[in-house]
């Protein structure tokens, strides 16, 4: 039966955003040389699957029904990295705890990558998050995440 009805907001992330952003996730924790757990990972999936907002009980409570039991200190310290990390956002709705969503559009992923020692630089420059802007607004596109990476030869090596 197909649904007539107007514009339902999506509730899931498009295909392949989930998994998009669990690399991105695993590249942040190799960077800060944090393990890729299977806590970590159960957690940042369910919210990678779904756009709707979850409070660390329901984290809890969503995680047991598949079969995970984890623990509390646990999934807030999860939450708080993922936020840390700009692939969640946090809200307080005046509930007396605060509620986790994905964020998708904001996860950025970029490098200097040295060929020759092979170190890896992170760097952030607000001209490159405009001209990106810039460019997806034209297209009409919705970034989801983006990773760029700029190959050559560091400081030390040239
Ligand atoms: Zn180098």
């Amino acid at each position: 039966m197909t649904d007539s009805s107007p514009a339902v907001p999506a509730t899931r992330p498009p295909l392949g955003c989930a998994a998009l952003l669990m690399e991105v996730l695993r590249g942040e924790l190799r960077e800060r040389e944090l393990p890729f757990t299977h806590q970590r990972e159960a957690i940042a999936r369910l919210l990678f699957e779904s756009q709707r907002n979850y409070s660390a009980d329901e984290v809890a409570a969503e995680l047991r029904e598949r079969g995970e039991r984890l623990g509390k200190a646990t999934i807030y310290r999860t939450l708080a990295l993922l936020v840390e990390l700009g692939l969640a956002t946090e809200h307080d709705f005046d509930e007396g705890f605060k509620r986790y969503q994905v964020q998708l559009g904001a996860a950025r992923h970029d490098h200097l990558i040295c060929t020759e020692c092979g170190r890896v630089f992170p760097f952030d420059h607000p001209d490159v998050d405009r001209a990106l802007a810039a460019v997806a607004e034209d297209a009409g596109f919705a970034p989801i995440t983006r990773h760029i990476k700029l190959f050559g030869t560091c400081n030390e090596c040239t």
